[in-house]
């Protein structure tokens, strides 16, 4: 496929969550391993319920995520387009006026339950007449519009399912504009996937039928060619709860938004977002590029994969442990850790992150101020020879080692009983990064003043 052109098109109802970044990451990782084009649109068609501060946030969670869209579009700016199409259809026959309110299919859904039969459109309103249309006209009804379906089976071989094929014949004709005229996602989606020159759809299994549907409507719209227009399909498994419940927009259950509140790194997000119910192992990386190329669509398992947000917590920690000083540089320096410091400071402090901010309490113990409580570890006449057998500056790693040794045959201890007051005075904690690594950013004036006992 030369420069395969993807997109992600969420409606913006609600925050993302992660499964909705599954779909956009392997549309995104797809474009980025092949150099195609990746769109993100906006299927807001349903104004009602379409909200910009949605739109707006979905920007901001897919940029958090590192997703760069080579293109932004909105459904709600291309209704002509949409009403261009539906009168194509209208005139060839295949898009019909009905007028059963939804009380009247009801009651027809359920006589044919009872009968035993499928609950599918009976398709009684293509015989209406004109009388009978003006009749209802009259009284006020208005229409919604149906797709004529062809009953047979359509078939595509997708990358992820493999050979597929789905049998229209037990579908009901699906409704593409609603009595008010506003449209279903359907005809806007398939307009716009034309339009666009969209060649692979990756998105979740729940849209299966929407897929036959769509092919149909494709091939309609693109007429005697219509086969070439029809782009290539995946259909991933779905992540739910870890209690196995589906996962929704409007509940906010796993947003990303919420998992980026919680501290969790986006490069964990992104990974678990790709790698959970594949056969790769979770594992942590580097960069997105990191994830393009474990990226394989035949990977994807064929059953719903629950996603445990521990899982992710621990997944976040690891990738933070990995990070090049070059990745946090900016994030540091937004918490006012820069200067000469800083590169060792993270490579001593990272690997006991649990989220990236615990860094704010580890610079505060290399360079701000710190008053050591007092602990029964804390034996002034330990700390005193600590204090005088202290090395002069310059410090550098093997500072620690040697300062211990001495200290070691001047006092006789050894073990935790010779670390650990050393520890709690210099860093007022139980337990942290190396000593050997944190002693030289300490410093000798801040390292001798906690040694006495001084606020420093
Ligand atoms: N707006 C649809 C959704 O959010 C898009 C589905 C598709 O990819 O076609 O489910």
């Amino acid at each position: 496929m030369p420069h395969p052109v993807l997109r992600f098109a969420p409606s913006p109802t609600g925050r993302i969550h992660i499964g909705n970044a599954r779909t956009a990451l392997l549309n995104y990782l797809y474009a980025k391993k092949h150099h195609g084009e990746f769109i993100l649109r906006f299927d807001d068609t349903d104004l009602e319920r379409s909200k910009e501060e949605y739109a707006q946030a979905i920007e901001v969670d897919l940029a958090w995520l590192g997703i760069k869209p080579d293109l932004i579009t909105r459904q709600s700016q291309r209704f002509a387009l949409y009403h261009r199409a539906a009168e194509r259809l209208r005139d060839c026959g295949r898009l019909y006026p009905c007028y059963e309110s939804a009380a009247e299919l009801e009651r027809k859904r359920k006589r044919q339950q009872a009968r035993g039969l499928p609950p599918v459109y009976d398709r009684a309103s293509l015989d209406l007449t004109d009388e009978d249309k003006a009749r209802y006209e009259a009284e006020g009804r208005k229409p919604h519009w149906r797709f004529k379906l062809d009953w047979k089976v359509v078939r595509w071989s997708d990358l992820v399912r493999g050979e597929s094929h789905y049998d229209c014949s037990s579908l009901s004709d699906p409704v593409l504009l609603r009595e008010d005229g506003t449209y279903l996602y359907t005809l806007p989606s398939v307009v716009d996937d034309m339009d666009m020159k969209v060649s692979l759809i990756i998105r979740g299994e729940d849209h299966v039928t929407n897929t036959a549907v769509q092919i149909q409507l494709l091939e309609t719209l693109a007429g005697e060619t219509g086969r070439d227009a029809v782009p290539a399909f995946a259909h991933h498994n779905l992540l739910s709860s870890i209690d196995g419940e589906g996962l929704s927009k409007r509940t906010g259950a796993l947003s990303i938004g919420g998992l980026r509140d919680q501290g969790i790194e986006s490069l964990a997000v992104a990974a678990a977002a790709v790698l959970i119910g594949t056969s790769v192992a979770l594992h942590p990386v580097a960069s997105l590029d990191d994830l393009v190329s474990s990226l394989d669509l035949g990977l994807i398992s064929r059953t719903p994969t629950r996603f445990d947000p521990a899982e992710l917590e621990g997944l976040s920690a690891r990738t933070l442990h990995g990070l090049a000083f070059e990745a946090v540089r900016e994030r540091l320096a937004a918490h006012d850790i820069a200067g000469r410091k800083a590169n060792p400071f993270w490579l001593a402090v990272r690997g006991n992150l649990v989220v990236f901010l615990d860094v704010v309490e580890w610079w505060r113990v290399v360079d701000g101020d710190l008053a050591v409580a007092p602990h029964e570890d804390l034996d002034p006449d330990f700390l005193r020879a600590a204090l005088e057998s202290l090395p002069d500056e310059p410090w550098d790693e093997t500072t620690w080692a040697a300062w211990t040794k001495s200290l070691k045959e001047t006092t006789g201890r050894k073990g935790r009983a010779l670390f650990h007051p050393l520890r709690l005075a210099l860093t007022g904690k139980e337990k942290g990064p190396e000593l050997a690594a944190l002693l030289p950013l300490i410093g000798r004036i801040k390292a001798a003043a906690r040694l006495s006992g001084h606020r420093a």
